[in-house]
């Protein structure tokens, strides 16, 4: 059972939860997406080692064949190719790896070479299985680092908790692709209403089963409560508002260790959404 965790902002409590969850689950995987600003691992005691490079492919041009037709470079979306009087430039940074260059060169002088952006990493106990991946400095594409780390999501284990990027862009979508269920946790405000109304309508255009969970309850009114009531969107929980949270939550700790009472709420919840997801 594969379930992401996704928000509409961030600072909406979204790793605190895939951590309390973890925490309280067995044989479960931790998989933090949120591969600009992966922060899972602060709130773990683990060791971690490299487990692969992030990669994309791009073009490396062949001179001895290319005839400097420009067709390559008329033809990239992301205009990382440009056509100089004696070469094709590549600014590789803009380049999505898209492999579309090297099959539409006529003189196949185009070959597909490797450029690391970022690394997956891994660390584990004998209840959690934890990867992460990790952008390189200075590097934009995160939506292929997320897929590369989505390759080490274990066959093995029961539960897969995926903490995914904030927002609803292109890594968020590639975070939640192959979900089975998705947890929206969202802030009882108007910035959070607006912000959840953008996830529900990526998600009903992904079609993807979810429900939403209310976090810091009491701080706002009840407007995205009765949001979620009018659309018909499962309300899995509320997290009451908490000062005390947000302190622990700067020390390193998940809500769960300052309202341990939840461990049966949220141990509900994980079986009311494994019904919905059969
Ligand atoms: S399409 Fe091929 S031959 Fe034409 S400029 Fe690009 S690399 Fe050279
Ligand atoms: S791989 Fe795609 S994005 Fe990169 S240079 Fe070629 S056409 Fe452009």
């Amino acid at each position: 059972m594969e379930i992401a965790i996704v928000s509409g902002k961030g600072g909406t409590g979204k790793t605190s939860l895939a951590i309390s969850l973890a925490s309280i689950l067995d044989d479960v995987q931790l998989i933090d997406a949120d591969v600009d600003e992966p922060n899972c691992s602060l709130f773990l005691d683990l060791k971690m080692k490299h487990k692969a490079d992030a990669e994309i492919l791009v073009p490396e041009i062949n001179y001895d064949k290319c005839t400097l037709c420009g067709i390559c470079s008329k033809n990239c979306e992301y205009n990382a190719l440009m056509k100089v009087p004696d070469q094709i430039l590549l600014f590789e940074k803009m380049c999505h790896g898209c492999g579309l260059c090297s099959k539409i060169c006529p003189e196949k002088a185009i070959q597909e070479i490797p450029r690391t952006i970022g690394k997956v990493l891994q660390g584990e106990n004998e209840s959690l299985l934890f990867n992460y991946g990790v952008i390189n400095v200075g590097e934009e594409l995160s939506t292929p680092v997320i897929a590369q780390l989505k390759q080490h999501i274990s066959k093995t284990k029961e539960i897969v908790i995926i903490d995914s990027p904030p927002g609803s862009a292109c890594p968020m979508v590639e975070t939640v692709a192959d979900v089975d269920y998705v947890i929206v946790v969202a802030e009882p405000t108007p910035f959070g209403l607006s912000d959840m109304k953008i996830v529900v309508k990526t998600l009903n255009i992904l079609k993807k089963k979810f429900g939403v969970i209310i976090n810091k309850d009491g701080i706002g009114d009840e407007e995205l409560e009765n949001f979620c009531i009018n659309e018909k969107i499962p309300i899995l929980l509320k997290i009451p508002f908490s000062l005390e949270i947000a302190r622990k939550y700067s020390e390193g700790l998940p809500f769960i260790k300052v309202l341990p009472q939840m461990k049966t709420d949220l141990e509900t919840m994980m079986i009311i959404i494994q019904e919905k997801i059969l």
